[in-house]
């Protein structure tokens, strides 16, 4: 028999299975905190749960999480790149990143991967340059905060506290794995992870964001704009060809309506391409009237890369041009620059089997 994994189950999903073998439901609630929230790997960890359950669910599902096949941390900045493999040999990249004190308790941020590759092949991105692979199953997403949460609990540390889709892969063409992953996490039973501590985000999958907007959760949607007109934006993400800028703004007004939530527009600053002050000017008439905020992510490619890294004045001058006709800009240092930590490069780096890459 073909074993589905018991992690792709939601609450409603395995009380059915648990009342179906004829048991009470908080047996229900004994086995999904063991999967989700502790994320054991072997039924004989379940020790509450009577065996003849543990022996029956066996036989139908499978239970193994992630393995870790490599973990760099960064001297930099303690940034921690983690390649998991998958159940086909598949691989994807997950990665940890540790925050001073927020709200009373340290802040720790997994930036999870939905799609090994990407099937949209933005010009500055290592993942796009490898193709589309397949959807992860909702284990395999879930699997990845559950691998990270082990490493944390052996070194005695504190489990993640905030979760952004960003990893590897378009969140929103994997649209309702992602749903079913999100609402998993949030359960009070699973790692209980507040929704307005999650971000997704989107190179601007229209009739995705705007399904979001319907689903009531609280979440922070993020917009990856990178240039602000069509013409520079068709050349960076060939997305842009299917959904332009203007549908993309108006899913993210609707967004706004619906939700009451502010967007947060990610815009990588490259060199000589989209850093200039009268795309400054483009991009702070673009978002004139929306509730958004834009963070700004000074490129930190490797050497070979066609793009560059603007220079100080340049970030500045960009972020002050923009602040100073209404739009909230904030400078955000990648990460974990040390440790191939932009997306897709350390699954690069492991399929070539050498420290180097091009874009
Ligand atoms: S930047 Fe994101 S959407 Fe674009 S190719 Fe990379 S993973 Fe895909």
């Amino acid at each position: 028999m073909n074993k589905g994994h018991i992690r792709n189950l939601d609450w409603a999903g395995l009380e059915t299975e648990i009342r179906g073998m004829g048991q009470p439901p908080f047996r229900a609630k004994q086995v999904f905190q063991w999967v989700q929230q502790k994320g054991v790997s072997h039924w004989e960890e379940m020790t509450n749960v009577p065996k003849t359950i543990r022996d029956q669910l066996a036989v139908k599902y499978e239970l193994a999480g992630l393995s870790v096949l490599k973990r760099d941390v960064s001297k930099l900045d303690g940034t921690v790149k983690y390649l998991l493999g998958l159940k086909d040999g598949e691989t994807v990249e997950t990665v940890l990143m540790a925050y001073e004190e927020q709200e009373g308790r340290d802040r720790k941020t997994v930036c999870v991967s939905t799609q090994v590759g990407c099937p949209l092949g933005c010009s500055f991105c290592a993942t796009g340059k490898w193709g589309f692979i397949r959807n992860l199953e909702v284990n395999e997403i879930l699997g990845q905060v559950l691998a990270v949460n082990q490493d944390l609990s052996r070194k005695g540390e504190a489990p993640v506290t905030n979760l952004v889709f960003m990893g590897m892969g378009e969140p929103l063409l994997n649209y309702d794995h992602l749903i079913k992953s999100l609402r998993i996490l949030n359960h009070p039973d699973g790692l209980n992870i507040s929704l307005r501590r999650i971000s997704v985000s989107t190179s601007g999958i229209v009739p995705g964001i705007r399904r979001l907007a319907q689903e009531g959760m609280p979440l922070v949607l993020a917009v990856s704009l990178h240039a602000p007109n069509n013409e520079l934006r068709d050349r960076l993400m060939p997305i842009n060809r299917r959904y332009p800028l203007e549908e993309l703004l108006d899913a993210c007004y609707y967004w706004v309506s619906e939700t009451n939530r502010r967007i947060t527009f990610e815009y990588i600053l490259l060199a000589g391409i989209n850093d200039n002050l009268q795309q400054a000017r483009e991009l702070a008439e673009l978002l004139k009237g929306l509730l958004a905020n834009v963070n700004l992510i000074p490129y930190n490619g490797v050497a070979e890369a066609p793009f560059r890294q603007p220079s100080r004045n340049r970030i500045t001058a960009f972020r002050r041009y923009l602040e100073e006709h209404g739009v909230t800009a904030v400078v955000r240092e990648e990460r974990g620059s040390d440790i191939a930590a932009a997306c897709g490069q350390l699954r690069g780096q492991e399929m070539r089997g050498k420290d180097d890459y091009q874009i």
